[in-house]
Parts: C-alpha cells; sequence; structure tokens
C-alpha cells in the first residue's frame, strides 16, 4: 500500500479535510470515507489558479460532488506511480485541456468555499455568489440546453408578424446588453411569459391575446429581459438545482441536470425582490426606449382584474397588488414626456396566427 495525501471535500466539509488515501486494484481508499471509490466513478484533472493542483472528482451515492485534491507533488508522484492506467490516461488528456480545467477547478474550489459562506449567510448568497463564477458564455450555453428541450416539445413560433414585433421590440430593449438574446412565441393558452438564463424570452401565445397594445407587450418584455440583465433567471435555476449539481453545472457537467429543471420552466418563482427591480429596471429601460412605458400598468391593473384563477404570468410573479402600485409610483416620480406609443398596428399583429415551427 502507497497512500498519498489529500484534502477531501463534500457538502459535508466544504472546507476540505486532511485525509490519505491508496489504490487497491480498481478501488480507491480514502481514510475518511467509510466506503471504497471503485475507479470508474472517478475522474481526474488538473486545476490551480497559482499552481498545478491535481483534483479527483466523483458523485456520491446522493448525487452530489464530491473531490479529493493531492496535497504535495510528492502526493502526486506516488500518485502516478500507482494509479490504475485508467485514471493516468484522463491526466494526459487533461493535460492538452490544461486552461480549460485550471478554470473550472478554481471554479469548483470557490463554489466550495461560497458554499462555506452559506452556511453562515444563508444559502441565497451563496447562490448569488456561484452565479458570479459563471461567464456570460456559459450561461448562454445552460440557455441553449433548455431552449433545446423546449423546442422538442413544439408549439414554438418560427415566423410571423407577432413574433416580429416582439424581435423589433426586444432589440430596442436590450441595445447595450452582453447577452445575445433570442425570442421565441410558445401556443399555449396560459397567460404567461419567461426568461431563461442567457438571453432567451418565451412569451405565450395566451398572454399576447389579452394585451391591447404593442405598449403592454413591450412592458412584458422589459421586465423580463430584467430578469436576464440582473442574473435573476440564471440564480433561480442553481436555486432550483441543489447545491451539489450546481456547483456540477458550474463545473461543466450541465446537460443530466438542467434537463431535471425543464418540466418547471414558467412556474419557478422570484422573490419579491427580485420582482420588483425587474420592474423598476424594466420602467427605466422602456423610458429610456422612449416607449410609453403606461403599458405596464394597464396590463397588470387587467391581469389581476381576471375572475378566474391569476393568470401564471402574476401567479409566478407574486404580490400584484404591491407590484401595481410600485408601478403607479414611478409614472408619477419619472413621468416620461419623450416617450410615445409605438407604432405597431397590434390588432392586425394579433389577428395573424404565428406558424408553429
Ligand atoms: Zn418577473
Amino acid at each position: 500500500m502507497h497512500p498519498f495525501k489529500v484534502l477531501l471535500y463534500t457538502p459535508l466539509m466544504p472546507l476540505g479535510v486532511p485525509t490519505h488515501a491508496y489504490f487497491s486494484g480498481q478501488q480507491l481508499h480514502v481514510a475518511a470515507l467509510p466506503q471504497t471509490l471503485d475507479i470508474t466513478q472517478l475522474t481526474a484533472t488538473l486545476g490551480g489558479i497559482e499552481q498545478d493542483e491535481w483534483f479527483i472528482a466523483w458523485r456520491n451515492d446522493a448525487d452530489e460532488s464530491c473531490a479529493l485534491k493531492l496535497a504535495s507533488t510528492d502526493d502526486l508522484t506516488i500518485f502516478k506511480a500507482h494509479a490504475p492506467a485508467l485514471l493516468l490516461a484522463q491526466l494526459k488528456q487533461t493535460h492538452r485541456h490544461q486552461r480549460f480545467n485550471k478554470t473550472l477547478a478554481a471554479a469548483l474550489v470557490a463554489a466550495v468555499l461560497l458554499v462555506t459562506c452559506g452556511l453562515w449567510w444563508g444559502y441565497g448568497k451563496a447562490v448569488y455568489g456561484l452565479s458570479t463564477l459563471v461567464s456570460i458564455t456559459r450561461e448562454e450555453q445552460f440557455g441553449s440546453l433548455l431552449l433545446a428541450q423546449l423546442e422538442t416539445e413544439g408549439s414554438l413560433a418560427q415566423t410571423g408578424p407577432a413574433l416580429e414585433a416582439i424581435k423589433h421590440i426586444g432589440a430596442q430593449l436590450t441595445l447595450h446588453s452582453p447577452y445575445h438574446y433570442q425570442w421565441r412565441i410558445k401556443t399555449d393558452p396560459t397567460a404567461n411569459a419567461y426568461a431563461l438564463p442567457g438571453g432567451i424570452i418565451v412569451v405565450h401565445s395566451g398572454l399576447l391575446a389579452k394585451m391591447a397594445n404593442a405598449n403592454e407587450l413591450a412592458a412584458v418584455l422589459a421586465h423580463e429581459v430584467q430578469h436576464v440583465e440582473q442574473r435573476h433567471a440564471l440564480q433561480n435555476l442553481l436555486d432550483n438545482l441543489g447545491w451539489g449539481i450546481a456547483v456540477m453545472a458550474v463545473l461543466g457537467d450541465v446537460s443530466t441536470p438542467i434537463g431535471l429543471l425543464t418540466h418547471q420552466l414558467g412556474s419557478l418563482y422570484f422573490s419579491r425582490d427580485k420582482e420588483e427591480q425587474a420592474d423598476h429596471l424594466g420602467y427605466l429601460a422602456l423610458t429610456d426606449a422612449g416607449i410609453a412605458p403606461e403599458g405596464m400598468l394597464t396590463l397588470l391593473q387587467k391581469l389581476a382584474q381576471e375572475p378566474q384563477a391569476a393568470p401564471a404570468w402574476l401567479s409566478s410573479h407574486p404580490d400584484s397588488h404591491a407590484r401595481i402600485e410600485n408601478i403607479q409610483q414611478l409614472l408619477k416620480q419619472h413621468p416620461c414626456t419623450h416617450c410615445q406609443p409605438l407604432a405597431l398596428d397590434w390588432d392586425s399583429i394579433k389577428q395573424t396566427p404565428a406558424s408553429p415551427k
């Protein structure tokens, strides 16, 4: 037996616990763990910010991410001399993608530290911290995965005047954004709209049907765009994935865990502060673009008066009465003298059905 020193990271031990490990045949024994690990479960990778650090990662029985960090270069020498060929082959592979894996492993360590902060300061802050590790490019990859899933369900409009109107208004609201927005109409009678991470905005035909003019459409888009710009959609995704999977998503293993969430799209709740922020910044984005912001108020008032159960866009956006009051305040405090109603013939746009994909 040839033990090497390691630091063990698990959800229960997020700061890393010094222990030792050794290989015996195709099994890895870790002194601090009750069970051995089969090497086919393991991924060996190179990380580190200032200097190279070596990691072995796996998922435990609860599907949480765990990792070992080799303590020193001496331990690496022992590891290399005794590790089974499968792991050594991964390390050779890792060398070729050194830069890439370094970033990912640095993200893992940072995520582990953030979760420790989370234990002290609350999970919401840890999720916020985790979201700051995700680049815009990576966030756009998350969004594309979710969109690909949505597209398999069909009913997404590919063309039509309503989609053109959405793209036209959306472009005015996202002029200086770092995101590459994608706009979709889903043929669905529920009155809903939502934002996916990475700049994907989905509006249901059922919500379009309730709009009296293009300014109401602009108001919904302005609100949803702010859920992207303020990274609320990303934080909600990480929050709903749970800690272990969120860390794996930040690390790079995205397809499986994110797929689990697609059935919840459109019904993920935002906190009251996030809703207020999206309304407030959405209002300012409308006035910056010179679009009359009253549509925000008229649409909300109309939806809040629905005789049946609250429309989906309101039930996934709680506190509609407080929101209406806040928007009334904004209209008083920041009236837009240069704003104009949008010159789009809404009635004819609405009457032309979108062509489904
Ligand atoms: Zn919202």
